[in-house]
């Protein structure tokens, strides 16, 4: 079946191409099970040169991979070039994480050494999410291909070309036939990938997919899940007194990337009163100022559209839901006018005292609660059934003391925005977020199992060692 990308901001075609068949799937499964125990048994270097080799792909392409993931994403030319530099980095930091989190040791002991080894899983099929098309399945794949096991990935249907340029990247690096290997296509082909013998599923995505892959291979002890999922992010504000510098970080973590970051904030938690009126009229005043527009045009956008018509037609469903439901409107949503309907501004809706779901809208779109206490305000900020990203504004290191021991998520910043992240750290979630096997710098964990080894060099006798021996 074809199918084809479109640039969210303008509707031209940027990629066309056939989704795989459950067969073409199966055939990938099948040249990567054959590549596994050669690839796995290489010495280390080999490996570590190939992805140097995929590194000087990635950046001697790396202009025109940027413009390629704006075209297909609709994101600002700005943020697709830090994403290909986030990937390029990727190699260097996966291998300080191999050896820091997954390499080897061996101790002397009495009888001879203990040592520590990992081994790579087997097959690890990789499907990735349209957000950060490149940098987010790059973070499962570099790592992977590093500690031995081969790979399918399957890109967002959204996103075809950025999963096409990878190949191309890869290809480049000249790994041996059957490592890695792309299919395309749509949630069909990702469930006909899934029903072949896999040894890893390696997700970055939303929650709902998470939950139903966990269902899928609860019976399958042996196929590692790492899970990278949404959330419902809190930013709790309390004891700041510099509201503009205030409305920076809140307006920074809400509507970054036009809210499509899973770590964006979603839930705005301020106190009643003076206070929170005057944080309020700090972003509703800067979220005015920022500029979405397609990726090429000047002055320099802030963020673009959302992926799809169909993707912003969902947000503001959501969001009237909610003003349908009584939520107050600080900053009503709706389409950008001489733009095409991918593109919606911020919105700004006071939820107070209103039962909402606990879902993630995927939208530059941001959800206020008042609040009479800082302790209501941690109450209010674990009120989700997710736990990736949280965030505290405030002068008073003593609220950051409490937050930090009281908050429950994988990521949770202190005066920076809720998207704060880096590679030489773990990234993942907890709750509905996750499966507590983090990305990022633990990426490493998922992709080798440990195996402890007690050696003796000979065969000696250990009767001196038994005990009860008449
Ligand atoms: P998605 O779950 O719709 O799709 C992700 C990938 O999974 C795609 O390749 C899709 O085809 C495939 N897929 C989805 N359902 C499937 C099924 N039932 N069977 C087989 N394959 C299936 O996610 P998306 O809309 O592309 O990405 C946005 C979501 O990803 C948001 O929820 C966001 O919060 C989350 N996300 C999480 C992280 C993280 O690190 N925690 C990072 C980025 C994005």
């Amino acid at each position: 079946m074809t199918f084809i990308s479109t640039n969210p901001a303008t509707g031209e075609t940027v990629w066309e191409g056939e989704a795989a068949t459950p067969a073409a799937a199966a055939s990938a499964v099948e040249t990567a099970r054959a590549a596994f125990p050669d690839w796995a048994d290489r010495p280390r270097q080999d490996r570590i040169d190939a992805m140097k080799r995929y590194q000087a792909a990635l950046k001697s392409r790396a202009p025109a991979m940027a413009e390629a993931i704006s075209r297909e994403t609709g994101k600002a030319l700005w943020e697709t070039t830090a994403e290909l530099g986030s990937m390029a980095g990727k190699v260097d930091i996966s291998i300080r994480a191999y050896d820091e989190r997954t390499g080897e040791r061996t101790a002397q002991t009495a009888f001879g050494s203990a040592t520590l080894r990992h081994r790579p899983h087997g097959v690890a099929a990789v499907l990735g999410p349209f957000n950060f098309p490149g940098h987010l399945p790059n973070g499962h794949i570099v790592p992977a291909l590093l500690a031995g096991d081969t790979v399918v990935f399957k890109p967002s249907e959204e996103t075809p070309h950025t999963g096409q340029l990878m190949a191309e990247c890869l290809a480049e690096a000249d790994l041996p036939k059957g490592v890695f290997n792309l299919v395309q296509g749509g949630r069909d082909t990702g469930a006909a990938l899934l029903d072949q013998p896999i040894d890893a599923l390696m997700f970055t995505g939303s929650g709902a997919a998470g939950a139903h892959f966990r269902r899928k291979f609860a019976d399958n002890p042996h196929v590692i899940l790492a899970l990278e999922l949404g959330g419902n992010n809190p930013l709790v504000v309390w004891d700041a007194a510099d509201v503009e510098a205030v409305a920076g970080i809140i307006v920074q973590s809400a509507f970054v990337t036009t809210g499509q970051r899973c770590s964006c904030a979603r839930r705005l938690i301020v106190p009643e009163g003076p206070q929170g009126d005057a944080i309020l009229d700090a972003v509703i005043g800067l979220a005015h100022r920022l500029i979405f527009a397609p990726w090429d045009q000047t002055p320099v956008p802030y963020a673009g559209p959302l992926i799809s018509a169909r993707a912003a037609d969902q947000a503001l469903g959501a969001v009237n839901d909610r003003i349908n439901a009584g939520a107050g409107v600080l900053l009503a949503p709706g389409t950008i006018d001489n733009l095409n309907s991918a593109f919606v501004h911020p919105a700004i809706i006071d939820v107070t005292g209103i039962a909402v779901p606990d879902e993630e809208m995927f939208a530059p779109f941001l959800s206020v609660t008042r609040v009479p206490t800082f302790e209501a305000a941690i109450v209010a900020a674990n009120a989700t059934r997710y736990g990736l990203s949280a965030g505290l504004i405030s002068d008073d290191p003593k609220n950051w003391d409490r937050f930090i021991r009281r908050i429950r998520a994988g990521v949770v910043n202190f005066n920076r925005p809720t998207t704060g992240a880096a590679g030489d750290m773990p990234f993942g979630g907890l709750g509905d977020s996750g499966n507590h096997r983090p990305s990022a710098w633990y990426a490493a964990d998922y992709c080798a199992y440990p195996v402890a080894s007690f050696e003796a060099e000979a065969v000696r006798n250990i009767e001196g060692e038994m005990r009860g021996l008449r």
